[in-house]
């Protein structure tokens, strides 16, 4: 029987409630396929740790992840942290010091949730969203003179590699190859910025010519906003930087129905060290403690998490089972049912239960 060590990181907000369905649906997936065995190890980092230790993990918190096979994350935002400490002190330290450089959203419209745009139903958006994960605008890189004082000056600046673009790029085409309809979308900006988005059109040409069966086209990023909103069937693999892909994600989770319902995986290809699995959501305040989050993206993400271990079946077990439970319905009030969160996770238990592939 295949063992895996999966690091569990609840952190905050409504991070816990949806971690805590996600661990209910493996379980059961456990015990119907009866080939494989899950071996949790929850930790309590985040901000309440924060709070208690004046950071968001231990010091040694990347070493002790490194003997794991998956991390499983909830989410991390508190709203008396500030947001660039809880995600400059867990998540981004965990993407980049595992260098998991390929983020990988898919959307879909699941059965049973209507989305908002008129005439588009289950089949009718399929899109997996690759977000560069490791450089880009999120590099850190930047700093702040003359602080407080009226010249004051802030720079972000956004680093892209040959390396880093290379990488990104072959891991977005093979995945555009691995898909029915081969086809992919290279987003940049590089009418108005005029170096590393070049650059990035640049590699893009090249790396294309190593996958011959596959079609690619280029967006600039904020035409893609509208492509997307107005032509979804238009697309199928997107491959976009750090900043463009977080906020095209977004807008992906909402035209498939709720944020609630999209996942992500931050993956190392290489597979020298582990990836992490979470929903695309925040912590979203608002409703935390409710009990009405939506399980779906983070049962979406262990489906991506088990496909990463080699657990195919189980992965489609799971989303079959997601599948049923909404097409049933059975949702919580984001995408317009009334049902809790720990209904929705028993739904889907059974489902798990019930299924027989
Ligand atoms: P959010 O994703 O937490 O919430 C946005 C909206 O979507 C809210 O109205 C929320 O109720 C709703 N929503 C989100 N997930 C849902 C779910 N599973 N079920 C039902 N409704 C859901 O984003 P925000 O409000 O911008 O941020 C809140 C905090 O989360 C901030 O501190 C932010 O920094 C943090 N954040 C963290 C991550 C992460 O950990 N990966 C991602 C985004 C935001
Ligand atoms: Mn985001």
């Amino acid at each position: 029987m295949n063992t895996y060590k999966i690091a569990a990181i609840p952190a905050d907000g409504i991070g816990p409630e949806v971690i805590a369905a996600g661990l209910q649906a493996l379980e059961s997936l456990e015990r119907r396929e009866g080939t494989f065995r899950l071996d949790v190890t929850q930790f309590d980092w985040g901000s309440a740790y924060y709070k208690a230790n004046g950071r968001m993990m231990p010091d040694e918190g990347i070493e002790t992840l490194k003997a794991y096979d998956a991390i499983f994350f909830g989410a991390v935002g508190a709203p008396d942290v500030p947001d660039h400490i809880t995600l400059w002190g867990l998540r981004l330290p965990i993407c980049q010091g595992f260098d998991q450089y390929a983020n990988v959203r898919p959307t879909r419209i699941l059965p049973g949730i209507v989305s908002p745009l008129a005439g588009v139903g289950p089949g009718d958006l399929d899109w997996v969203i690759v977000r560069e994960n490791s450089e880009g605008e999120y590099s850190g890189h930047g700093g702040r003179a003359h602080k407080g004082l009226p010249e004051e000056v802030g720079t972000e600046v956004a680093i892209f590699t040959r390396v880093g673009v290379t990488r990104i790029m072959r891991y977005a085409f093979r995945l555009a190859q691995s898909r029915p309809r081969k086809f992919l979308t290279v987003v940049t900006k590089s009418n108005a910025q005029r170096h590393g988005m070049v650059m990035w059109d640049e590699i893009a040409a090249e790396v294309a010519s190593e996958f011959p069966d596959v079609t690619w086209d280029k967006m600039l990023v904020d035409a893609m906003t509208v492509r997307m909103t107005l032509n979804p069937r238009s697309l199928d693999t997107i491959v976009a930087t750090n900043l463009h892909a977080d906020i095209l994600s977004d807008l992906a989770g909402a035209l498939a129905g709720s944020l609630g319902v999209a996942p992500t995986a931050n993956i190392d290809p290489e597979r020298r060290y582990p990836s992490m699995f979470e929903p695309i959501h925040g912590s979203a305040f608002d409703i935390t403690g409710k009990g009405i989050a939506n399980p779906v993206a983070t049962f979406w993400t262990a489906a991506q998490m088990l496909e990463h271990l080699g657990e195919g079946r189980a992965a489609i077990r799971l989303m079959q089972a997601v599948e049923t439970v909404t097409g049933d319905g059975v949702m919580t009030p984001d995408i317009g049912g009334s049902a809790t969160t720990q209904e929705v996770t028993d739904a889907v238990c059974e489902a798990i239960r019930a299924s027989n592939i």
